[in-house]
């Protein structure tokens, strides 16, 4: 049986105060019954990393750059997180897909170099709205997730994969839970067909989870926990979600 893992996406929010009192609130409830993270911007990525020392609780970046080291004005190196202790990093989220315009191969080029460094690469993948009604969700998603198995080859089993419908994000419109099963499955099978390891990988649910219907999405055979992203900003939310995952 593979572990829930409940990942929180911060995006741009927060600050030095409300950063701890939302750690806090999350370390102080105590053990959680799944394994947990929470990705925070870069610029709060040494607090985190200092907060989080004696906690199981693990930390991530947001993005990483594709390239190792060198004139990239703005970026930030797999190895510079690494080097503060960082776990996970996020890469391909639909926000920098539309809004960066970051293609799947440099979205592939991300995980790989985040592998290399030994921080593990949630991959985002997921349709608009418009694809979905245009039946090309299957498409999509198998097409945005081949580029990062093709990058990572013998390696493809380390990632996390996050099935993220765009139209669910931030929008208070979940998918259903036979909705994101179903997708789901699909990936399952991809990765099975890439690598003996997809049976114990984690694919992750994302868009608009929340503590009240955190419990049916997780519950679906390989749906194996969350992305979280609003309700990742309130302790009580955020552990409630951990909690349903069991
Ligand atoms: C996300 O940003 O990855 C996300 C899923 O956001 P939300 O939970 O707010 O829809």
């Amino acid at each position: 049986m593979r572990k829930k893992l409940v990942v929180g996406n911060w995006k741009m929010h927060g600050n030095r105060a409300a950063n701890a009192d939302l750690l806090a609130g999350i370390v102080s409830a105590g053990p959680l019954p799944c394994d947990a993270a929470v990705c925070v911007p870069f610029v709060y990525v040494a607090d985190t990393a200092v907060s989080l020392a004696a906690s199981s609780l693990r930390w991530g970046a947001q993005d990483v750059s594709a390239h190792e080291q060198g004139a990239y004005t703005g970026e930030v190196s797999a190895a510079m997180l690494r080097e503060l202790g960082c776990r996970y990093a996020i890469v391909g989220h639909s926000e920098r897909r539309a809004y960066h315009g970051e293609s799947d191969a440099l979205v592939a080029d991300k995980a790989k170099i985040a592998l290399g460094h030994g921080i593990t690469p949630i991959v985002c993948v997921g349709e608009t709205l418009e694809q979905r009604e245009a039946g090309q969700t299957e498409a999509v998603v198998k097409r945005q997730l081949s580029a990062v198995i093709h990058a990572l080859a013998h390696c493809a089993g380390e990632m996390v994969v996050a099935y993220e419908p765009v139209w669910a994000i931030g929008t208070g419109r979940t998918a259903s839970p036979e909705q994101a099963q179903a997708v789901h499955a699909v990936l399952r099978a991809q990765l099975r067909a890439a690598t003996a390891q997809a049976d114990s990988m984690k694919i992750l649910y994302g868009g608009s989870v929340k503590p009240d219907n955190a419990a049916q999405l997780l519950a679906q055979a390989d749906i194996d926990g969350g992305l979280i992203g609003g309700a990742a900003l309130k302790a009580a939310d955020f552990v409630a979600i951990c909690r349903a995952a069991t």
